[in-house]
């Protein structure tokens, strides 16, 4: 048979990268503007015309390209930021990828100008799709100039797929903010169909943030500064009385980057407790630099998560850090009745090193936090029936297992129980009997982390949280396309506040999530009513959730209504997987470990992370 593998054309290949690059204009503006930043720019100028669908322009006097690399900028992978992977990890610029070129270039028309300080004379190159259609000896001015025209001209859907030009416009005002608010030592312009929108000279943070969000906003800052081993903490939060009816003002920035944190966002809210409106949220622009080691930057160009190595001690820190500052500029905490006295002397802190925290945060986390037998009807009915219906394919993960020899003479700590009991399982998960059987294939946990138990041919190391977002993820998708879940009525309902945009997107996807138990009253404008909610979820949880899913939603645009419902079953039980960190009681380890091995495809996460390891016995053999 002849071979019928092919390397995609570079032209094609850029396309498909642009897709992940370039969701919509103000993508375009992110990179462009990263780039000027990069190349030492002092001041820089950005022009748009209709949202960015016509123009979107950059302009920078930093230290421009030669002739080579002006050509090699708009190669995949051609960057000059990193030579070898040592240096991801001490990464000063915002691109690495080498990549945001080539894609734009790949599905707009590009205009080049640059010039290094040195030269006479500079280089124009035009491209169209990823053509070269010119190149050109110019004159212009030291540093870069390009022009975007046309995104998207050569997909339409894509093309068609952008929303109305005040909110792609929203869109560009808002990485264009983010990226003002981290470099206040550079001067910034922004103009949209030719009137200027924005002129923020060289200034402070405090300035810069009052530059761009109004003059009244300077009364209503309180300064946040800390430092310790683990971080470096400065900033402002808004006074209470200035809180918000939505979320609008609130930046997490790290090590120079706007990231999103629903985690970090509940530290800084609770911080506020006691002190808010109901119904308000606090603004912040909070900066935080940490060891670049010491995180996990999802390296996905257009992503804005990441990880900490010690997300709890960054909560408790963020949390008291907000908390003095509160107190020490009177804005604290005549409402604030039962607070943690622990939380008043955070002086001693700078000395200490920091305690992993005891606190908050429903660490007691959803789905195990009631008691068993109050917790089982609600849920047993989906997981049984989906047992059901999966038993036995979790055994083809076992190929190396005598499967006969299974069935023809159980082993106990062997997975082969487990079709037995999720097979008998009907009311109640754990009935007296069960739950003596259960007890047969003992589970650890290590480091609240991982669950461990054996099986015939050696152990099984399970991954907790994510083999919870699996579990939960076959859950919820089954239960928004056959609109079968359950839901708990709350006693009173919920009301929450987003901006219209938030309300927007939850309205589209209003249907899926009452499919997944959530029951909606009335939505306006700014306020969501929630009358029920999921049962796996707590009332605590729902608004982290939402903002979470809102999130997503905004980051991946899913664009079609398979991937839609796949979104939002893994937003949402990623946001409801019991974390890493929390301990597990017997019966829950062997809950998520028989759950998982019941689904579908319990090998891996929504994300394609493992779910689990397996050591064999051969495997430890060898290490002695
Ligand atoms: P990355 O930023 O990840 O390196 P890009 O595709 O964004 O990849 O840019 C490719 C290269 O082009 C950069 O590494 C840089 O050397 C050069 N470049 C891009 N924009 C500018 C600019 N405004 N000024 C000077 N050099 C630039
Ligand atoms: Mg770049």
């Amino acid at each position: 048979m002849s071979d019928i593998i092919q390397l995609l054309p570079d032209h094609v290949a850029n396309q498909i990268a642009a897709g992940e690059v370039v969701q919509r204009p103000a993508s375009v503006v992110k990179e462009l503007l990263e780039n000027a930043i990069d190349a030492k720019a002092t001041h820089i100028k950005l022009i748009i015309k209709e949202a960015g669908k016509t123009l979107i322009q950059v302009i920078d006097d930093g230290i421009g390209m030669s002739v080579t690399d002006a050509r090699l900028s708009f190669e995949r992978h051609a960057t000059s930021k990193i030579k070898n992977a040592e240096d991801l990890f001490q990464l000063n610029t915002k691109g690495f990828r080498g990549e945001a070129l080539a894609s734009i270039a790949a599905i707009a028309h590009v205009e080049l100008k640059t010039k290094q300080e040195k030269d006479e004379v500079g280089t124009e190159i035009k491209i169209e799709g990823s053509d070269v259609i010119s190149q050109e000896v110019c004159v212009t001015p030291k540093g870069t100039s390009i022009s975007v025209k046309n995104l998207f001209y050569n997909i339409p859907a894509r093309r068609n797929f952008l929303k109305s030009n005040s909110v792609e416009l929203r869109h560009i005002i808002d990485e264009f903010h983010r990226v003002a608010m981290v470099h206040e030592d550079i001067k910034f312009d922004m103009y949209h169909n030719g009137s200027e929108i924005f002129s923020l000279p060289v200034a402070n943070h405090r300035q810069r943030i009052v530059h761009i969000f109004g003059a009244k906003t300077n009364e209503k800052l309180v300064p946040i500064d800390e430092e310790t081993d683990l971080v470096k903490i400065i900033g402002f939060v808004c006074k209470p009385e200035f809180a918000k009816r939505t979320r609008g003002e609130q930046f997490f920035f790290v090590n120079n980057r706007f990231i999103k944190s629903a985690y970090l966002n509940h530290g800084v809210n609770s911080a506020f407790e006691g002190l808010l409106k109901e119904k308000t949220h606090p603004s912040y622009f909070i900066y935080l630099t940490v060891d670049p080691k010491s995180i996990d930057i999802n390296i996905h160009p257009t992503k804005t998560e990441i990880k900490f190595d010690d997300e709890h001690a960054l909560y408790a820190m963020l949390r008291s850090t907000i908390k003095h500052s509160l107190g020490q500029f009177n804005v604290a905490p005549i409402l604030d009745f039962n607070r943690d006295a622990s939380m008043d002397t955070p002086y001693e802190y700078k000395s200490k090193m920091v305690k992993t925290p005891t606190i908050e945060v429903d660490r007691s986390f959803n789905p195990f936090k009631e008691d068993k037998k109050d917790n089982i009807p609600s849920t047993s009915k989906n997981y049984t029936d989906f047992k059901k219906e999966s038993a036995g394919s979790w055994e083809n993960l076992y190929a190396g297992l005598d499967t006969s020899e299974i069935s023809s003479k159980p082993i106990e700590n062997d997975f082969s129980s487990i079709e037995f009991e999720s097979s008998e399982v009907t009311g109640s998960l754990f009935t007296a009997d069960q739950e003596a059987e259960l007890e047969h294939h003992t589970t650890y946990q290590l480091r609240r982390k991982y669950i461990i138990t054996t099986i015939k041919s050696g152990m099984v190391i399970i991954h907790q949280n994510r083999a919870h977002h699996r579990v939960l993820y076959e859950e919820v998708l089954r239960n928004i396309t056959m609109a079968s879940a359950v839901s708990q009525q709350l006693l009173f309902p919920l009301k929450l506040s987003f901006s219209s945009q938030e309300i927007r997107i939850l309205k589209e996807v209003q249907e899926h999530l009452e499919n997944t138990g959530f029951v909606f009253g009335d939505i306006t404008d700014t306020d969501v009513s929630i009358s029920g909610i999921p049962t796996a979820t707590t009332e605590s949880e729902v608004s982290v959730l939402l903002e979470k899913l809102i999130n997503d939603i905004e980051q991946e645009v899913p664009d079609s209504g398979f991937s839609l419902t796949d979104l939002l079953a893994r937003s949402i039980s990623g946001s409801i997987a019991v974390k890493t960190g929390i301990d597990l009681a017997k019966e829950q380890q062997q809950h998520i470990v028989n759950s998982l091995f019941a689904c579908t495809e319990p090998t891996i996460t929504p994300d394609n992370k493992p779910t689990f390891i397996t050591l064999t016995v051969d495997d430890i053999d060898k290490k002695f």
